[in-house]
Formats: C-alpha cells, sequence, structure tokens
C-alpha cells in the first residue's frame, strides 16, 4: 500500500487534495485487479486543449488524458456536457486552468463530481511556484463612451470561498422612454441577456433578468437603448454558496436604482438628483466602470477605475451618459430580435472586448509565455508523479523531454519575434489575450477592437480604429482563430486602411496546430506572414 506525498507542491495549496490509497485507485475505475488498472492508466482530465496536451507531453503512455474543452471551443463560454461529468467522474487527476479562465459553472462541476481522494489542480494559480509569472489586468481601452460592467466587492479573499461563491445580479425594476437591456455576446455571436426591459421600457416590479459572478470578478456588458430620454434600472445582488446557502460576513445587496441619460444631455437629470439627495452629482461619460456589488456592506456603487485610481460612486447622485454618437444599427443576427428589426437605430453601450469576458485582477492566458508553460509541465509532473508514486521516473523523464522541446520553442519565438519590423510588434487584437505573449517577446499589445461578433464598432468606433492604424502604422489586425467570417466591418476597415486581418490561436487547438509548441509558432508565423 503507498500513501503519495507532494514533493515540491505545497499541499495546502491544492484543493481537495488527500493520500491516495492504491485500493481507492481500483476501486474508482471498477477494475478487478491492480494488473487491469496499470494497463489502463492514470485517468486525467485537463480542461482545455492546450493543458491537456501539456499532461499528455508529461503523463506519455501512464495516463489517459481528456480535454473537457473541445479542440475549437471557448473555454471562456464552454459549459460542461454529461459526458464531461462522466469524465470526471472517473478522473485521477484534474487540470484546470484558473483565474477565471473557465466559467464557473465548469470549475463547479469538477469540484463536484470529482472522486474522493482524487487531485484538482489550477495549474496557473501554482506556477509562480515554479518560476513561472503573472500579469495583472489593467483596462484601459479608450471607448468614446462609457465601458460599463458588473464587478463584486469586499469578499475576503479565500480560495475555497472563491470557488464554491457566485453572486447573482438581478434587475427588479426599469423605467425609461424606451427599452432597456444588458447582454453578454459571446465570442461566436451568442448573446446571453442579462437585463431586459422588454419593448415598452417601464417594469415598475419582477425579475427583469439576472447573471451569477463568481467572487472578484467582474464582466463586461453591452447596453442598449432604443429611444432617446433619461433612464433607470433598479439592481440587486445576493451571494450564496454552491448549496444555495447565505454565507457568513457576505451581505445582500438591496435594490438600488442607476439613472442613463441617453441621447439627452444628462444636465437636468443631474440637477433633479441633486434637489432629490442635496449631494453633488457627478456625471459619467468616459472609462472602465463597473456596478459593483460591496459584499461587506450590502451596497451598490459605481466603481471606475482611470488611470490606476480607483473611485466609488453612489448611484442615487450619479447619471451614467450614453452620447448620441453610441447610436447605431441594430445587427442582422436572429439573436438581436429581441431589440427591433435589422438596420433599426439603437443607442449602444459596447462591450469592448469579444467575447463572454467574466475575469478576475490576472490575465488567465498564461501560457502564450513559453517560460509559463514550462512551469507548468513541473507542475504536472509533480501532480501527476503524487497520484501515481510508481510512474515518477516516466513522469520526470517525459517533463524533461518536453522542457527541452519547450526551450527550443521558446528560442524560436525570440527568434521570430526579434526579427520583425518595430511597427509589426504592436498587436491589435480582438481577443485580450495577449498579455503574456507581448510581455515574454518584447511585443505592444497597443489596443484591442470590439467587434464582439455582431455587435460592430460603431462609426466612431471605426474612426478610432483608423486613427489607431494609422497612428501605429500597424500592417494588421488579428481576431481570433475561427472568428473570420463573423467579423465583416473588421475587414471592411481593414479593408479601406491598407491593413491585413488575419487570424490568432488564444485559447485552443485545432488539427493545423495539434500540439502546444505548434501554437505557438503557429501565432508567430501568423504574424510574420501577416505583418511583414
Ligand atoms: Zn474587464
Ligand atoms: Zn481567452
Amino acid at each position: 500500500m503507498s500513501v503519495a506525498v507532494l514533493p515540491a507542491v505545497q499541499p495546502s495549496r491544492i484543493h481537495r487534495w488527500a493520500p491516495l490509497l492504491l485500493t481507492a485507485l481500483i476501486a474508482l475505475t471498477g477494475c478487478g485487479s491492480a494488473g487491469e488498472r496499470s494497463q489502463e492508466g492514470l485517468q486525467v482530465v485537463a480542461s482545455t486543449p492546450i493543458l491537456a496536451d501539456l499532461a499528455s507531453a508529461v503523463a506519455g503512455d501512464r495516463a489517459q488524458v481528456t480535454s473537457l474543452v473541445p479542440a475549437g471551443a471557448d473555454p471562456h463560454t464552454y459549459e460542461p456536457s454529461l459526458r464531461d461529468v462522466r469524465d470526471v467522474a472517473y478522473a485521477d487527476v484534474a487540470f484546470t486552468n484558473g483565474l477565471l479562465l473557465e466559467q464557473q459553472k465548469l470549475v463547479r462541476m469538477v469540484d463536484a463530481n470529482l472522486p474522493e481522494g482524487a487531485l484538482s489542480v489550477a495549474v496557473a494559480e501554482e506556477i509562480e511556484s515554479y518560476g513561472g509569472s503573472l500579469i495583472p489586468i489593467v483596462e484601459d481601452a479608450s471607448l468614446d463612451s462609457i465601458w460599463l460592467g458588473l464587478r463584486t466587492s469586499g469578499a475576503p479573499r479565500d480560495a475555497d470561498l472563491g470557488r464554491d461563491t457566485s453572486v447573482t445580479f438581478r434587475a427588479t425594476a426599469a423605467s425609461g422612454p424606451g427599452q432597456l437591456a444588458a447582454f453578454i455576446t459571446g465570442a461566436f455571436g451568442s448573446v446571453e441577456k442579462v437585463a431586459d426591459s422588454g419593448a415598452d421600457g417601464d417594469r415598475s416590479a419582477g425579475n427583469l433578468g439576472e447573471t451569477s459572478l463568481p467572487l472578484q470578478a467582474h464582466t463586461h456588458l453591452s447596453w442598449a437603448y432604443t429611444q432617446p430620454g433619461i433612464y433607470s434600472l433598479e439592481l440587486e445582488a445576493q451571494a450564496r454558496g454552491a448549496d444555495g446557502a447565505t454565507l457568513d460576513g457576505l451581505t445582500d445587496v438591496r435594490p438600488t436604482t442607476v439613472h442613463f441619460a441617453v441621447g439627452v444631455s444628462p444636465d437636468i437629470q443631474a440637477r433633479a438628483l441633486q434637489e432629490a439627495t442635496g449631494q453633488p452629482v457627478t456625471v459619467l461619460d468616459a472609462g472602465h466602470a463597473d456596478l459593483t456589488a460591496q459584499l461587506d456592506t450590502g451596497r451598490l456603487v459605481i466603481r471606475t477605475d482611470s488611470d490606476g485610481q480607483v473611485t466609488e460612486y453612489d448611484p442615487a447622485s450619479t447619471v451614467i451618459a450614453v452620447p448620441s454618437r453610441t447610436l447605431q444599427e441594430l445587427p442582422a443576427g436572429p439573436q438581436y430580435r429581441f431589440l427591433g428589426k435589422p438596420g433599426d437605430q439603437v443607442y449602444l453601450l459596447a462591450q469592448a472586448v469579444l467575447g463572454k469576458h467574466v475575469h478576475g485582477e490576472i490575465d488567465p492566458h498564461i501560457w502564450h509565455s513559453v517560460p509559463n508553460a514550462m512551469a507548468a509541465a513541473q507542475l504536472i509532473r509533480d501532480s501527476l508523479t503524487a497520484a501515481d508514486p510508481a510512474g515518477a521516473a516516466t513522469y520526470r523523464a517525459n517533463t524533461e523531454a518536453l522542457l527541452t522541446e519547450l526551450e527550443d520553442t521558446d528560442r524560436e519565438l525570440h527568434r521570430i519575434y526579434g526579427q520583425l519590423p518595430d511597427t509589426a510588434k504592436n498587436l491589435v487584437t480582438t481577443h485580450d489575450g495577449y498579455r503574456y505573449l507581448a510581455s515574454t517577446y518584447r511585443l505592444t499589445v497597443a489596443g484591442y477592437v470590439s467587434p464582439g461578433a455582431g455587435v460592430e464598432p460603431s462609426i466612431q468606433q471605426r474612426e478610432r480604429l483608423r486613427r489607431t492604424i494609422n497612428d501605429l502604422a500597424v500592417p494588421a489586425l488579428y481576431t481570433e482563430r475561427g472568428s473570420m467570417n463573423r467579423t465583416p466591418v473588421l475587414q471592411q476597415v481593414g479593408k479601406e486602411t491598407g491593413v491585413r486581418v488575419c487570424e490568432l490561436y488564444s485559447d485552443s487547438l485545432d488539427t493545423d496546430a495539434p500540439s502546444y509548441s505548434q501554437m505557438m509558432l503557429a501565432n508567430a508565423q501568423a504574424i510574420t506572414d501577416c505583418s511583414t
């Protein structure tokens, strides 16, 4: 009987870790003998094809590695299937990325179904112990209108609380001359309604829609208004455990009204609020702002973070300005019919980054830096060894071979990116996921553009995009692999400004680049081909 120990990994940082007994392994797979067991090998699930590829390289023949998110799918939005549940239920080790890359639904499914004694490792959250590095997200996309999302704050930083708790934001009332809706545009064009007043606009009570966020997270939203005038939206928020229970120290946020001035001067509304509250009123018309549920105080505030300076505003004395320049035609897709006919004019605050965009303080796309993948490989080696000590020598040898390959890949990437002309080193992308690539290979994320599949940039954003392209003299724009035909405006602006629009891999692999190293090299090649 063998009891595994975890070298070089702090057990306290690994969820649900428990010593693994050989008898338990046999029982788990339902096999009759240890011989059969070893033939089948260790069962490993990884949340993404990229993690699965690294885990397969380390495991070799000793393990069967399954990716939960299929190749080509978007891990930010992927919802687990029944088959995934079964794979997790038979797994000895589960690797997730963590840092809120995956939907909380997926992480919870893993936690809930992994057998007792199996090992669960959030790779990105552990790589620093192996020399990997993490980059915080600083959001400074300069849009020409406010960039309005949802956020939670005030909860203690506790990994277990974070994994189990979600905060539900619910719209409970709305008023205004037209329809008010908030929604999330998925990477491949889907629309998830978060709040919708309905066509007549005035809804004094009820549930007008809701969405859930993990703790310490925020999400970006698109906001649409069908008529000019003054709108209000009432929001409440509640933090609950996985079982729906209330949590000590986390306070419900009572229904709170947020005010919008759409296509009209915000001054009249500002004066009215000032008279009502006796407080000075702020008009917010630019920058990144989140409607923030303060779970310690039970208040809803509007949190801005311009130039690294965090300020919180009381919604009772704040007007959010949605200027006329945000007016644009409703896209043609059927997913927008709840707002009107194709070509109808709506005022639209853009979500600004492609895809469902729930994220925390740290960029989760760690693998775009090869040194981070090397750190991940070593973490995977130690995790597999902990679950299967008899395989230690194999895992060590496989990892050495993988690290050698990754060193070569890293060297090659430095060579390729180093040869790019300076203008080609400015990346303008649709997916906000290349901080690590830029920081490791001395590129610059010059900006990102928001053709959130369907919600195309407004005329002003096109102007800004043109200006960015001209100012930086960028030779190319990059969209996510597989999304080319969903970004017609990007291609139109590209044509008008004489820059090419090309695809980059971000969060997945496919048959053209079936391994991690091939994916990284394919991106380097794409940037070279597209920009020189
Ligand atoms: Zn964000
Ligand atoms: Zn991503």
